[in-house]
């Protein structure tokens, strides 16, 4: 039988615990209906979903332009951790620009939060995708990871390792352009030497875990969590699912999978995998090689075959 797809909370190096959890959502009270900075008004809509320490809403500017509404409690961060990860955020987001990666669009506070203003993605993310359908066709996962992957070849591009990604943080927008987001753990490169444990049990790369001597765990782990969100999106679960975290590390840190026999996924899409999952992070494909791969070169399809009906789509449509 099939494990759901689980998404732990990521293993950053001030854990978030079920209770701090609680004591963040009481301090993150809904926004005001009229949320203004200095130039423009934005209408509060609905609540979109809460994350480790930020609530999402829908808001429209004067134009009924809809965008995401990050919102961050002011009283969450006064840890001095907490907002240099909200600043690292917020500094490295707003100077990307890809049409795979979610569009920072302002940032601006008030007395109670900070606002991150963000394209919106109304389809939800590829996890609300996957709990829907339980795996995809092998054809809609070539035509995500592709996508995926240009995202990610810009940010390698421009120097910046991501560090979490996951089903949950890549968007849809409303054309079912993906959209990779949330940029509270990623790093510059050069900022990017010491090990530290961050990212989501299923997605941890091993080197990550087992502080192996490299040059730092850098844009590797990004590949690493590219092979992951393939063997999910195709055989509906992690490859190293387990029901308890350390057995997660063990598996991982043994390159301990194999390919379900259930579900008929070709042979070129298994040796990406295979080569993405690799223990030595030298050994693993960089961006640019993923794309000469054959499950790319052969067969590419226009478009995707799933509508989506069922997952997160905030209009209802
Ligand atoms: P975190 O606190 O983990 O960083 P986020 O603020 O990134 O969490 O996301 C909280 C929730 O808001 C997500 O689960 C997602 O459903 C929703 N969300 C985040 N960004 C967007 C977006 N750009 N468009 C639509 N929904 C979003």
């Amino acid at each position: 039988a099939q494990t759901a797809i689980k998404e732990n909370q990521p293993q950053t190096p001030q854990k978030n615990t079920k209770k701090k959890k609680e004591k963040l959502s009481a301090l993150c009270k809904t926004p005001p209906s009229i949320i203004r900075n200095s130039e423009r008004i934005f209408h509060r809509g609905i609540s979109l979903g809460e994350g480790g320490f930020a609530r999402c809403f829908e808001v429209t500017d004067s134009n009924d332009i809809r965008y995401a509404a990050k919102t961050v409690a002011k009283a969450s961060i006064v840890q001095d951790k907490t907002r240099k990860k909200l600043l690292s955020e917020i500094q490295i987001h707003r100077d990307i620009f890809h049409k795979n990666i979610v569009e920072f669009i302002e940032c601006f506070e008030d007395d109670i939060n900070v606002y991150i203003i963000l394209e919106m993605c109304s389809k939800g993310s590829l996890m609300d995708l996957m709990k829907v359908k339980k795996c995809i066709l092998e054809q809609d996962a070539k035509y995500i990871t592709i996508q995926l992957a240009a995202g990610i070849k810009y940010l390698h591009f421009h120097g910046i390792v991501h560090r979490d990604l996951k089903l949950g943080n890549v968007f849809f927008d409303e054309h079912y352009d993906l959209k990779i987001g949330d940029f509270g753990l990623a790093a510059t490169a050069e900022y990017n030497k010491k090990y530290t444990v961050c990212g989501t049990p299923n997605y941890i790369a091993p080197e990550v875990l087992t502080g192996a001597k490299t040059t730092g765990h850098s844009f590797e782990v990004d590949i690493w969590a590219i092979g992951i969100m393939i063997f999910a999106m195709v055989y509906g679960k992690p490859p190293f699912q387990c029901k308890n975290v350390s057995d997660i590390y063990k598996k991982v840190k043994s390159i301990d999978y194999s390919f379900p026999e259930n579900r008929n996924i070709s042979r070129d899409c298994q040796i990406l995998i295979r080569d993405i999952l690799s223990l030595h992070p030298q050994m693993r494909p960089s961006i640019d090689d993923i794309f000469d791969y054959p499950w790319f070169t052969y067969d590419f399809p226009k478009t995707v075959s799933f509508n989506l009906t069922g997952a997160k789509d905030i209009n209802g449509n």
